[in-house]
């Protein structure tokens, strides 16, 4: 954590833990109390709406499902708080996989129906199971005992507040690991995800199920919170309630969700009071004006992009000094509020506060010293006795009644550059994305190593030793280039959940190495000096580069590259030709699909030709540069 996220972060602990003692009025503890319990729903729903991009309806059925655990645990078993609350979060987690496995099989509208649908099943079956959840009348119980003591209102606050510090560090660990890391990069670009070996199913249940767990501790503090749980509380209100909260606070910041929580808990009140409300709305206003002078100033913003803005709050609290009464206008006045977020501030209001004032969490890198990072970033690829690492045979691939690829034989040797050539539309990204377990194909062998990669996932194949690049640049966007390589490593870490959330020796090592060898690969392509630029952001040439960086994290027996000198200058070219020889000198095979046959032709052992999916000539560069059949497809096929 940067230095002043970390005082911030100290000096905010220690008024929530003060704000008690200065307090009488116990409404007012039971209302921060509230919002630091919303607050750990958001820590976990964020993880999966703003990391893993997804959008889950069921979060308030989930919520319930904890609320219920600790509530039943009480009632039969007077079970105690060092059962409930670890109960609450093993069974809600159970609940939430249940739910993850089918319905992260489909996202979108689809997922948001089946989330939905979840949570309105908990709902009746809680009302329903009578004998265990006494239906509709609820469930009545006192606030716990802990260490012998019967807490008070002060008392149960500070649990709380410990809970929510304890789910702020661990939930800032994981999104810090690898697991974060894979979190963000199946948002950022799934099929890159799955051709690092990050299986983007498998990855967005683990996000979803320690969502649920999240879930399922907020549940159990807020039923002994309120101390009466129903079954009408966890309804789609509070599910669309926790969604805005995300949206409002900003996604993929842990002060989003506080704040966040702290609007949807205060909104309603706010709502009621309406001399409350002119002032708030004076002070929004007031904040908006401000922040965008600012941003005009830097010249991160426009006068247009900011007019609305500042427009609409100021007409809001406008608005609030001609209104006597906020009554009928509540949910009018709600609903303009989340229309004008989700327009205006897409990043949130904590997204938009940081690029207003230019501050962004940067995350650290373990110093590395020059000389102890690995002087050979690339690791050699294992020696085999078999000359071929890859045979294909008669491969097709027909999508509808094109034949993309058909009856294509290939066979790459070890150690060798093959190059893949042939006019626009011929089918050599097919052939990689066949290789690589995107397109199963429609018939024939492929066996790499010796082992057949039909029917096998993408990240199986990635882990078994074959890295890509894509022809369309498939970075993580809104990650850093050394995170998008440090994805690449992912396959080195044995860290598991528990690791991460302990920081265990075994997982700061890990990440110590991790962080050296990206440093080392992203030197190896030139980068060194952009390692803190996020990807979206670096020029495209240099995107390409990142890309073989990431590729090469994944310690390759086989390289595909997909055009990489697309669009690359000339000098560029020439860095990237002198680093592909250097992947070959390191034993790792390459296939090179080029456009440029001026690199084809300087670096390709052998070079393969496909035409209309079938490969019409394969030899020598320069035999095949001879070739009539070839000669003829590129007048052919292309004007040039
Ligand atoms: P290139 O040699 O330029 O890389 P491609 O392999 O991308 O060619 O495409 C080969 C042919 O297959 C093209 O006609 C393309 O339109 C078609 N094709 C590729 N992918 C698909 C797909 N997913 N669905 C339908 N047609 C496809
Ligand atoms: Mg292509």
């Amino acid at each position: 954590m940067k230095r002043p996220t970390l005082i911030a972060a100290v000096i905010g602990v220690i008024a929530l833990v003060a704000f008690p003692l200065g307090i009488e009025n116990p409404y007012y503890i039971h209302l921060v109390e509230t919002i630091m319990i919303y607050a750990i729903v958001l820590f976990g729903l964020d993880i999966v709406v703003g990391y893993t991009g997804q959008v889950s309806l069921g979060h308030a059925g989930l919520f319930g499902i904890g609320a219920y655990t600790a509530g039943v645990l009480v009632m039969k078993l007077a079970a105690p708080l060092w059962i409930t609350l670890p109960a609450a979060i093993a069974v809600t987690a159970v609940f939430g996989a249940l739910l993850a496995l089918p319905a992260l099989r489909v996202t979108g509208p689809y997922l948001a129906m089946v989330t939905l649908a979840f949570g309105t099943i908990v709902q009746i079956l809680i009302n329903e199971m009578s004998f265990l959840t006494e239906g509709p009348m609820g469930i009545k119980l006192d606030k716990p005992m802990l260490f012998g003591l019967q807490l008070g209102e002060r008392g149960y606050y500070w649990v709380v507040v410990a809970m929510l510090v304890a789910s702020l560090v661990v939930v800032h660990r994981i999104l810090r690991s690898h697991l974060g890391r894979a979190f963000e990069a199946l948002r950022g670009s799934p099929v890159a995800s799955d051709c690092m070996g990050v299986s983007v199913y498998r990855y967005k249940v683990y996000a979803f199920v320690i969502s649920a767990g999240l879930a399922g501790l907020a549940g159990s503090l807020y039923a002994y919170s309120e101390q009466y749980i129903s079954p009408n509380t966890y309804n789609f209100e509070l599910t669309v309630m926790f969604l805005l909260a995300i949206i409002m606070g900003g996604r993929k910041t842990r002060s989003g969700a506080l704040l966040g929580a702290a609007i949807i808990v205060m909104l309603p009140k706010l709502l009621d009071d309406i001399e409350l409300f002119r002032w708030v709305a004076v002070l929004i206003a007031i904040g908006v004006v401000a922040g965008s002078a600012i941003a005009l100033k830097r010249g991160k913003a426009t006068p247009r992009s900011v007019a609305v803005p500042v427009l609409g709050s100021i007409a809001l609290a406008g608005v609030s000094f001609v209104l006597t009464t906020m009554t009928d206008w509540r949910l009018s006045i709600f609903g303009v509020i989340t229309l004008f977020v989700v327009y205006f501030l897409q990043d949130g209001i904590i997204g938009f506060l940081r690029n207003a004032l230019n501050w962004h969490s940067r995350v650290e890198v373990p110093a590395v010293d020059a000389s102890s990072a690995p002087k050979d970033a690339v690791s050699t690829a294992a020696q085999h006795s078999a000359p071929e690492l890859l045979v294909a045979q008669g491969v097709l691939m027909q999508f509808g009644g094109l034949k993309a690829l058909n009856n294509v034989d290939l066979s790459v040797k070890r150690g060798t550059i093959h190059g893949l050539i042939g006019p626009n539309g011929s089918g050599k990204s097919t052939m990689m994305n066949v290789l690589t377990g995107i397109y199963t194909p429609t018939g024939g062998t492929l066996a790499f190593a010796g082992r057949s990669l039909v029917g096998r996932t993408s990240a199986d194949i990635a882990l078994s030793g074959i890295a890509r690049t894509f022809q369309n640049v498939q970075l993580f966007g809104e990650m850093t280039a050394l995170q998008n390589v440090q994805v690449g490593l992912h396959h080195s870490f044995r860290s598991h959940l528990a690791d991460v959330a302990l920081h265990t020796p075994r997982y700061r090592r890990e990440e110590r190495a991790a962080a050296q060898r990206a440093l080392a690969l992203l030197e190896f392509v030139g980068l060194a000096d952009l390692v803190h630029e996020e990807a979206r952001n670096l020029p495209y040439g240099k995107q390409r580069l990142l890309e073989i960086a990431r590729a090469l994290a994944l310690d390759p027996q086989l390289l595909l590259l997909d055009e990489p000198a697309a669009g690359l200058t000339a000098p560029d070219i020439k860095e990237l030709i002198s680093i592909i020889r250097k992947i070959r000198e390191h034993g790792i095979t390459v296939i090179l699909i080029e456009h440029h046959m001026d690199v084809v032709m300087s670096i390709c052992d052998t070079v393969s030709v496909l035409d209309f999916g079938q490969k019409i000539a394969e030899g020598l560069p320069a035999q095949v540069q001879a070739d009539e059949k070839v000669i003829e497809a590129y007048l052919g096929g292309q004007a040039t």
